[in-house]
């Protein structure tokens, strides 16, 4: 376990300028929640030793995953790699076939890269500092707070979708908590509950678990909420309604279109590069046919494929439909994925990432995101 380091927390913002019916009441606050969080927290692998690195890879893990999700994969990771430097040494197609089914791939060849960071700049010890953890790449303001407080009980403030949950709600925040005052205002909050010397670990854990296990998103089970006193929306019965958030994006749908090209038991295969969505990950050759509401499966589209097939990826094909259609969603597309087998007229291209013939039981060893593995999954079935 970490002990304390680094620069002491910023002056706390006084919690009655933040207009919350426990101002002043901090003390009595913290003392509570910690209390319930000591007697019902989850038992969770990375609250076994919760040092700075093992802190840090389940923070990158849960960002946009679900703790249920997340518990496996950060078993085998630890397995793996047990420290730092095992972690800096590795391949990064390893870490990424660890990696597989998480989704959001760009998180593992950042904490790839921030490995190799600690090695050359810190010598292989996970940094102790507020400034030093969050110049990592792939850590932000949130995941360098959870760090610093969770692994060196630093007074470092959180704010991430189960807090902003609680916050919004213990204030009865009306106004939409992804505006920027209210962000703001939502930081401070976090700030001002902090307290001045040790504690900060079991505080934000706590606030979080509260987030997860019961000031959920429906239903919160306020009656067995340990600071529903200090609740504001308890308090006016607005519980349900908060916390307002707006829609972040707009969904726009889109069809695309992936080939499955044979050579006797060997499958053509491409390594996305630098810059793709999946840069590391192998992949079928995949395009996008059009940006629109998806349409059947049909020799128009089909030729459609075929023209984008040479267009984007200068693969010369003659396509039929495969019967496969998936459904997934990236960044704010939501994709219809049709499946099709090709001809290939001419020779495998050149760049565009790297191409390769793969043996069909080659498949499970290689990194494939999430659609790609589905896809050959089915493959298996079916060849
Ligand atoms: Fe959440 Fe209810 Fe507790 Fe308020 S009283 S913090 S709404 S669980």
């Amino acid at each position: 376990m970490g002990g304390r380091a680094g620069k002491p927390a910023k002056q706390q913002a006084p919690s009655s300028d933040l207009d919350w019916p426990g101002a002043g009441q901090e003390v009595a606050f913290r003392r509570a929640l910690i209390r319930w969080f000591r007697r019902h927290q989850r038992d969770l692998p990375w609250r076994e030793q919760p040092d700075g690195y093992r802190i840090w890879v389940s923070e990158i893990m849960l960002q946009q995953t679900q703790v249920a999700t997340v518990v496996a994969y950060y078993q085998r990771f630890l397995q793996r790699f047990p420290e730092v430097n095992s972690l800096a040494e590795a391949d990064e197609s390893e870490v990424l076939k660890l990696w597989e089914g998480l989704g959001y791939y760009r998180r593992a060849r950042q904490l790839h890269a921030a490995a190799r960071q600690i090695v050359a700049r810190h010598g292989g010890e996970f940094p102790s500092t507020f400034a030093d953890v969050l110049a990592l790449p792939g850590v932000g303001r949130y995941t360098a707070g959870a760090i610093m407080s969770i692994a060196f009980d630093q007074p470092q403030p959180i704010l991430e979708g189960n807090t902003i949950r609680v916050f919004a709600r213990l204030l009865g925040m009306t106004e939409c908590a992804r505006e920027k005052a209210s962000e703001q205002r939502l930081w401070s909050f976090s700030q001002s509950l902090l307290p001045p010397g040790e504690g900060s670990r079991d505080l934000n854990q706590g606030l979080m678990e509260l987030g997860s296990e019961l000031c959920r998103v429906r239903q919160p089970a306020c009656l067995l909420c340990p600071v529903s006193r200090w609740c504001r929306a308890f308090a006016e019965g607005i519980q349900d309604q908060l916390p307002v958030l707006t829609p972040r994006m707009e969904y726009v749908p889109r069809q695309d279109g992936l080939v499955l090209i044979r050579r006797g038991r060997k499958l053509l295969l491409r390594k996305c590069a630098e810059g793709e969505h999946w840069t590391g990950l192998w992949d079928f050759p995949r395009v996008t046919l059009a940006e629109a509401a998806p349409q059947p499966v049909s020799p128009q589209v089909s030729r459609l494929a075929e023209q984008a097939f040479q267009r984007e990826l200068g693969l010369s094909v003659a396509v039929e439909p495969a019967g496969k259609r998936l459904k997934h969603a990236v960044t704010k597309y939501r994709i219809t994925l049709d499946c099709f087998w090709g001809k290939l007229q001419g020779r495998v291209p050149k760049g565009r990432g790297e191409w390769a013939w793969v043996a069909a039981e080659e498949l499970p060893r290689l990194a494939l995101n999430a659609t790609g593995r589905k896809v050959a999954d089915w493959l298996a079935e079916a060849m």
